[in-house]
């Protein structure tokens, strides 16, 4: 039963404050911000964190050089290893899942070779999309990581402390919901205050 309200606690924190959502609208897409949530439960931490893709990458639209193509591919193997993101403090905890995910424009890099026989440049729907160099100034990109901690002495964690600001300086402010089985709390996380305590 607990389970289940803490289940539903995060439910709720995670879609009303928008993280997972796709969605890049102004309200949630801020460049330069990120959104946290942690949620504590017994011998686990989940970590879920959104930001605008530019705050990693330095652009949103889809990659059209090998340079930009590197680029992702770079940071999501920045994001890949907790160890650069985050450390927990008080509870022993090592990570057991990781999921990284580029969404919107920037994780579809443009495919500039094999579209271009005669046959295809005879069809009607070969325009200026699709010849245009993929920057679509109002095409927004957002990075989503997930960090799933298995705990072995089910204590809540003291704190968790966040190192991207460091690798990631586009990165200025990443604001944190928490939820445990005994509260919940928020806080914001700035390049020189990058812990948040679960108390
Ligand atoms: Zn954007």
């Amino acid at each position: 039963m607990k389970k289940n309200l803490l289940a539903f606690t995060v439910f709720s924190l995670i879609y009303n404050g928008g993280v997972c959502a796709r969605s890049t609208s102004h309200e949630i897409h801020n460049h330069g911000a990120g959104r946290m949530t942690v949620a504590i439960e017994e011998g686990a931490v989940q970590v879920h964190l959104t930001s605008p893709a530019v705050n990693f990458l330095g652009f949103e639209y889809s990659p059209t050089s090998q340079s930009e193509v590197d680029s992702v591919v770079a940071s999501k193997a920045v994001l890949s290893s907790p160890e650069n993101v985050l450390s927990i403090q008080g509870s022993n905890c090592s990570i057991s899942r990781v999921q990284v995910s580029v969404l919107g424009p920037a994780g579809r890099p443009r495919v500039t070779q094999e579209h271009h026989d005669q046959e295809h440049h005879d069809q009607e729907h070969h325009d200026q999309e699709h010849h245009g160099d993929g920057r679509e100034p109002n095409e927004h990109s957002e990075i989503a990581a997930e960090y799933l901690f298995s705990c072995t002495d089910n204590q809540v964690p003291d704190s968790v402390n966040v190192h991207l600001f460091a690798r990631f300086p586009g990165l200025q402010k990443i604001e944190v919901n928490w939820v445990s089985e005994s509260g919940q709390g928020a806080g914001i996380l700035l390049p020189k205050s990058s812990s948040i305590e679960f108390r």
